[in-house]
């Protein structure tokens, strides 16, 4: 039996992450194995974010689609841990030089969750559940910790090293660093059940088949009286309409195809499980002390820290600068994830899994190193992080991997 005692108000880390998403996790896992002290705060009782309660069972690739392995770190250790608990395993990728194999893979959200419990238990991170980031403490320009509330009501956890990993640059936001809002189309991806999967499974004697997800993506709805204004994700009025609309539109599919009978009756699909984490993509950013723009996958940075492959187009990989995880205007703050600070077409690019992994894996890293030294993150120089990515032979260049900067 786990011995740890009870939680008490006030608790102290060296590092206090906001949000258990796999960029949260990431760098939970990187600074709880370095031998820092590290509270993850997550409002849902999942670790894994939109790709355990959101359900976004896609792990995108990992090399660049000419047979390439681009990612490595975190970013390769987590797509195999999203197949531990099963089905599946990693396809064969290297002969994707047609551009369509890639080093991705499909993995249950749930086999996921228990294998990130096991990594995160195995680090010696302290995770707080059910647990609602709220206020920034701020210390001057300096954030020192984060209200909670918790089940005993507010609580405070301090840090010298803050992570906002909640996708949301919420309290980026709420400490008042600069953040630039984005929008989003309408999106469900939920777990379904079907007859002619369960077939499939037994004929083929592999339980793969079964996992199945309705997908569905789509802009602003017709019959919406608000059909001009973007979805935010940003206020709780958007946030219900979202999610109604998104079962709305399940509602309508299921009862289309209950109607036809036979192989769609309702006995022999239906839906298994909906998200419950609203599927928003990009919502708010943080404007950091770089920012990543449209184009940058073809420039090569001084202070890049991690490797991001397009999911989009094979042969484009993109470099990370450090200072696109480090806030501007609050210090003791970095970000990772899908609020880092990247615009237009590299939100898109660096906004999803492998990548939240990798920059989550560098901000851990930034944060060990800034608690070692007792500075602030934006004091440390990336060039300490390449020498502990070098370390741990994570390429984070280009020319690394023996691509040019094109
Ligand atoms: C419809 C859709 C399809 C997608 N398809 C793919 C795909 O096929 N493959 C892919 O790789 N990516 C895909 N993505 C993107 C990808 O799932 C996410 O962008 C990625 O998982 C982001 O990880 P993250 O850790 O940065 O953020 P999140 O996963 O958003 O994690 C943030 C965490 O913070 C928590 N949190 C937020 N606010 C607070 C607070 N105040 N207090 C405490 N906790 C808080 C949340 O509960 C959450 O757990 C898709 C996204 C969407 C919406």
């Amino acid at each position: 039996m786990n011995s740890r005692p009870m939680k008490s108000a006030n608790q102290t880390y060296d590092l206090l992450i906001c949000g258990a998403g796999v960029a949260g996790v990431a760098a939970a896992l990187e600074a709880g194995r370095a031998g820092l002290r590290v509270g993850l705060v997550e409002k849902t009782i999942l670790p894994g974010g939109l790709a355990t309660s959101g359900l976004i069972y896609v792990y995108l690739p990992l090399c660049d689609g000419h047979g390439r392995q681009v990612q490595f770190g975190l970013a390769e250790e987590l797509l195999h841990l999203s197949l531990k608990y099963g089905p599946g395993s990693v396809p064969d990728w290297r002969q994707g030089r047609d551009g369509k194999a890639r080093y991705q893979a499909r993995f249950s959200p749930a086999s996921f969750v228990l294998a990130l419990d096991e990594a995160l238990e195995e680090a010696a991170v302290e995770p707080w559940y059910d647990t609602l980031a709220c206020l920034p403490i701020m210390d001057g320009e300096r954030i020192a910790g984060v209200e909670v509330e918790t089940k005993h009501g507010r609580e405070r956890l301090e840090a010298p090293c803050v992570l906002d990993a909640t996708g949301d640059a919420e309290l980026a936001h709420r400490a008042g660093a600069p953040c630039e809002r984005g929008t989003n189309v309408m999106a469900i991806w939920a777990l379904e059940v079907s007859l002619a999967a369960a077939r499939r499974a037994v004929e083929e004697e592999d339980g793969s088949p079964l996992l199945r997800v309705f997908t569905g993506s789509w802009g602003r709805l017709p019959e919406d009286p608000e059909a001009n204004e973007p979805w935010t994700g940003l206020d709780a009025q958007d946030v219900t309409r979202f999610v109604i609309e998104g079962r709305r539109v399940m509602r309508k599919h299921y009862a289309e195809l209950h109607a036809q009978g036979g192989e769609t009756a309702q006995q022999n699909l239906y839906p298994l499980m909906v998200p419950s984490q609203a599927q928003f993509r990009t919502t708010r950013r943080i404007v950091g002390q770089a920012t990543m723009q449209t184009g940058d996958h073809t420039r090569v940075w001084e202070e890049s820290v991690a490797l991001v492959a397009d999911w989009r187009q094979a042969g484009k990989v993109w470099e990370v600068p450090y200072g696109a995880l480090v806030a501007q205007k609050v210090r003791g703050l970095l970000t990772a994830g899908r609020c880092m600070s990247s615009s237009g077409d590299a939100w898109h690019a660096t906004r999803v899994i492998p990548a939240a992994v990798a920059t989550g894996q560098a901000a851990g890293m930034a944060a060990t190193l800034a608690v070692s030294q007792g500075c602030f993150p934006d004091e440390v120089q990336a060039e300490e992080i390449q020498r502990g990515l070098d370390a741990k032979g994570i390429p984070y260049r280009k020319s690394q991997v023996g691509l040019d900067a094109s």
